[in-house]
C-alpha cells in the first residue's frame, strides 16, 4: 500500500469526513509506518536537488575554531553566486528577482553598504532610518490614492508582504476586540487570496472563511456577502491575486465591507507598484486603492515591483487611529519604556535605506517605463500561449500568467520546462502553472524563448504522456490526495530537509 493507493481506497468518502477521520487513520496498525516510509522515500528523492553543494563545499556544523581568511570566504560566496545567478539573470525564473539589472543592483548594494549598521529601533542614533521609512510610507500612500481622499493614509515599513498582512489582520482583530467586543473573530478571503492570510488566521486565532471564485478567477461578490456575520472583522481582496494575477472586484467588495462597518484590506503586494502605472498607461485597471472609501488598509511590496532589495514591504491604513492598533507598547518593563511598530524588534535600517533609494532612483517615470515593458512582454507571451491549442490562460491577467490544460498533465509540461532551465510556479485547484513576469523577462529574446520552449514542452508531453519521474507525480498527488494532513506533514518533512547539514 502506498499513499496513492490509500487515496483510491478513500475516494468515495466526503472530504469533510476525511479531515475528521484522518488522525484516527494513522493509529491503525501499519498505516503510520507505511506513510512514514513513503515520506522518507519522497524526501530521499529530493535531497540531491535541495542540497547540491554537499559534495563540493565544506559544511560547518560548529563555528570554526579560528576564523577563516576573509578573501577565502568571499571566494566561496562568489562561487556559489556564480552557480545560481545566471538562471535568474537570464530571465528563466518566475517572480523572485524583479529588477536585477547589474548596475541597479550595484547601486542598491552601495546604498546598503553605507547604512548597513543602522537599526530604526534606535530612533536617537539613526534618525536617518526614521526619515527613510516615513518617506517610503508617504510615497507609497501617495501612489495608492492618498491624494484622492480626505482621510490621512499612513502605515509602516515591514519585512515583507507576509508581515504586512499579519500586521493588518492583527490590527483588525485588536480593533474589533476593543471597539466591538468581538472575542471570536472571523475574516473573509477569496480562495485566491495569499496564504499569508491563513498564516495570520493561525497565528492570531482568527477563523478564515474562504469564498469561491467566479469563472473569471475573480472573487465571487455574492459569496463574500453571504459569508459576513457578527464576528467578521475584515474582508480581503487581491490586486492582483498571486495564483492567477486576477484583480478582484475591489469596488464592490469594499462597498459591502463599508456598509457593514467592517475593515477591507486590498492585498496589493504584487500589484501595488504596477497597477497605478498601468492605469496611467491606459490599461484597463479597475479601482483598487484608497480612492475607494471602503478600502481601509492595503499591503504593497517594495521588494517586488518596487524594485528594492528583499526584506521590505509597506502596510497602509486609512487613519492614524487604525494604525495605532498595530503598535506594541510596554510601559513597565525593567528594560525601559518600549514600543515597536511592527513584529520585529531590531530592524535592518540598511534595507530601509535601500528601499528609499530604489524608489527615488526609479522615479515615477522609471516605474512607468518598467510597467510598460512588463505589460508589453506579457502581451507578447499571452499571444504565444493563445496559439498553443493544448493550453489555455486562466482568466484575463495582465502580467501574472497562469496556464492550464484539459488534455495534458500540466505538471509534466512544467517538468519539461524545468529541463530547459525554467523555474515556474505549480498551482492547484485547478492544476495550472504560472509565470510572474519581471523586468528580467523584458530582455530581448526572453519572451520568444519562453513561448518556443512552452510549445516544445507541450509537444513533448503530448507525444510522451506516460513518461514517469520529475516533480509531476508529487504535485499531481499533492493536488488530489484527499488526506490533506499527509500533504501538510510532507511539507514539514521538506522543511526539516532544508535544515539538514
Ligand atoms: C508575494 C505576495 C504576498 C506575500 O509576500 P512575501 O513578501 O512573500 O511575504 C502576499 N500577497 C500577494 C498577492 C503576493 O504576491
Amino acid at each position: 500500500m502506498d499513499i496513492q493507493n490509500l487515496q483510491n481506497q478513500l475516494k468515495w468518502l466526503p472530504a469533510g469526513w476525511l479531515a475528521k477521520i484522518e488522525k484516527y487513520l494513522y493509529r491503525l496498525p501499519g498505516v503510520k509506518a507505511k506513510i512514514e516510509a513513503e515520506y522518507d522515500g519522497i524526501m530521499a528523492g529530493m535531497e540531491e536537488s535541495v542540497k547540491p553543494y554537499s559534495h563540493d563545499f565544506q559544511s560547518y556544523t560548529q563555528i570554526p575554531e579560528t576564523g577563516l581568511d576573509r578573501s577565502e570566504i568571499i571566494h566561496q560566496l562568489e562561487d556559489l553566486k556564480d552557480k545560481e545567478a545566471p538562471r535568474w539573470q537570464e530571465g528563466f525564473v518566475s517572480g523572485a528577482v524583479y529588477h536585477g539589472d547589474q548596475s541597479f543592483v550595484d547601486f542598491l548594494n552601495q546604498v546598503y553598504a553605507i547604512h548597513s549598521q543602522a537599526n530604526p529601533l534606535h530612533t536617537d542614533i539613526w534618525p536617518s532610518s526614521t526619515k527613510f521609512e516615513a518617506e517610503i510610507v508617504a510615497m507609497t500612500a501617495r501612489m495608492l490614492g492618498a491624494a484622492e481622499t480626505k482621510d490621512e493614509i499612513c502605515g509602516t515599513v515591514n519585512s515583507g508582504g507576509t508581515e504586512s498582512i499579519l500586521l493588518a489582520i492583527k490590527t483588525y482583530r485588536d480593533r474589533a476586540r476593543q471597539q466591538k467586543g468581538i472575542k471570536h473573530p472571523e475574516m473573509i478571503a477569496p480562495v485566491s487570496a495569499h496564504t499569508a492570510f491563513d498564516k495570520a488566521a493561525q497565528y492570531f486565532g482568527i477563523k478564515l472563511n474562504r469564498t469561491p471564485l467566479g469563472p473569471d478567477f475573480r472573487a465571487d461578490v455574492s459569496a463574500v456577502r453571504r459569508a459576513i456575520n457578527r464576528n467578521t472583522i475584515a474582508i480581503i481582496g487581491s490586486a492582483p491575486s498571486f495564483p492567477h494575477g486576477a484583480i478582484d472586484p475591489i469596488e464592490e467588495l469594499s462597498t459591502i465591507a463599508r456598509q457593514h462597518g467592517i475593515g477591507f484590506h486590498t492585498d496589493a503586494c504584487l500589484g501595488g507598484f504596477v497597477l497605478p502605472w498601468a492605469h496611467k498607461l491606459g490599461y484597463p485597471v479597475p479601482s483598487f486603492d484608497f480612492c475607494l472609501p471602503g478600502v481601509t488598509s492595503m499591503s504593497a511590496d517594495t521588494h517586488k515591483y518596487g524594485f528594492a532589495a528583499k526584506g521590505t514591504s509597506v502596510v497602509l491604513y486609512r487613519g492614524l487611529e487604525l494604525r495605532r492598533f498595530q503598535y506594541f507598547t510596554a510601559s513597565d518593563w525593567p528594560g525601559g519604556l518600549y514600543f515597536s511598530p511592527t513584529l520585529a524588534g531590531s530592524r535592518p535600517g540598511g534595507l530601509s535605506a535601500v528601499c528609499w533609494a530604489a524608489m527615488i532612483s526609479m522615479g515615477q517615470a522609471g516605474y512607468m517605463d518598467a510597467t510598460k515593458r512588463l505589460l508589453e512582454t506579457a502581451a507578447a507571451i499571452k499571444v504565444g500561449i493563445a496559439e498553443i491549442p493544448e493550453v489555455y490562460l486562466l482568466g484575463d491577467p495582465l502580467w501574472v500568467l497562469a496556464f492550464g490544460s484539459d488534455t495534458l498533465n500540466i505538471f509534466q509540461v512544467m517538468d519539461h520546462m524545468i529541463s530547459k532551465n525554467w523555474s515556474l510556479n505549480p498551482l492547484q485547484k485547478p492544476n495550472a502553472v504560472h509565470i510572474a513576469l519581471t523586468l528580467r523577462h523584458t530582455q530581448p529574446g526572453v519572451a520568444e524563448k519562453f513561448v518556443q520552449d512552452l510549445r516544445e514542452a507541450v509537444t513533448y508531453v503530448r507525444e510522451h504522456p506516460q513518461e514517469k519521474g520529475g516533480s509531476a507525480p508529487v504535485y499531481g498527488m499533492a493536488a488530489t490526495l484527499p488526506l490533506r494532513g499527509v500533504v501538510r506533514e510532507m511539507l514539514r518533512r521538506f522543511a526539516d530537509l532544508l535544515y539538514k547539514v
